[in-house]
């Protein structure tokens, strides 16, 4: 699984989150859940190494992937996010790429050189897994931006999948989708569950309960950064929550 001990983070002299320790279990989904700028999606891309593709961001704390540091000296962004992949809010596949092509591109971009056959067989079982198959079967080479909103999304699920990641990070997945789509990436992230450790970013709070076994509520203010009011199971911190202030922002009233 995935830890973060003590993760305070900065954009230059702003500081953003304040010692976020959260466990997140392997084979199981995390929700994210707090308001608009409580930091959510910054911590995502501090797990990934992302946070520091920023020029002014700074960092303080331990990320450990399976209890080992993510920021270890010598330990390369890239490989870190081969195994952490992440899913974002706008689907984002290639748009004039075709479907087969973007499934594999994640290999090129990680590196992985594989035949032609055992590149086949990645798409093949890349787009199972993301619950695309049965739809794009017969039209494999027809470009990515010729499908739906949903189907995007779950392609670009498949794109992270093909390099085999020990987590996927999901930004608002289904923000810009329809209820349809949306419910066929639940869907697919039901089916993934179990296989890999799964940390979704959502406002939407049935989604949270659908989709999650575990959740962490994260909170800012206007003099203090973003941090965890309360974890837990999600069961709990929706049906029976320990701080007013998460009963509060998970029944809708702030
Ligand atoms: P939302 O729910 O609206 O997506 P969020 O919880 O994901 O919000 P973040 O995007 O992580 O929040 O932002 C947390 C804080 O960090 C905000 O105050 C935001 O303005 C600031 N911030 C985010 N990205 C940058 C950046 N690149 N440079 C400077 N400040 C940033
Ligand atoms: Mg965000």
């Amino acid at each position: 699984g995935l830890e973060t001990r003590g993760v305070s983070a900065w954009f230059g002299t702003h500081k953003v989150l304040e010692r976020v320790s959260l466990t997140m279990q392997a084979g199981q989904v995390t929700a994210l859940i707090g308001p608009s700028g409580c930091g959510k999606s910054t911590y995502l891309r501090i797990l990934n190494r992302m946070h520091e593709m920023t020029g002014t961001a700074a960092l303080a704390g331990q990320v450990l992937l399976d209890g080992e540091d993510v920021y270890a000296p010598g330990r390369r962004p890239s490989d870190v996010r081969r195994r952490i992949g992440m899913v974002f809010q706008r689907p984002n596949p290639f748009p004039s790429m075709s479907i087969q092509d973007n499934v594999a591109s994640g290999l090129k971009l990680a590196g992985i050189k594989v035949g032609r056959e055992e590149r086949a067989h990645l798409v093949e079982s890349s787009l199972v897994r993301a619950g695309l198959w049965n739809e794009v079967r017969n039209r494999l080479r027809t470009p990515g931006g010729a499908l739906s909103g949903g189907q995007q999304q779950r392609l670009c699920i498949a794109r992270s999948l093909a390099v085999s990641p020990d987590v996927l990070l999901m930004d608002e997945p289904c923000s810009a989708l329809d209820p349809t789509s949306t419910r066929r990436v639940e869907e697919t992230i039901a089916e993934l569950r179990g296989r890999l450790t799964i940390v979704i970013v959502t406002h939407n709070m049935q989604q949270a309960q659908r989709v999650s076994q575990s959740c962490a509520f994260f909170l800012a203010t206007h003099d203090t950064p973003g941090r965890i009011v309360e974890t837990g199971d999600t069961a709990q911190l929706f049906g029976d929550p320990v701080d007013p202030r998460t009963a509060d922002y998970v029944n809708g009233r702030f």
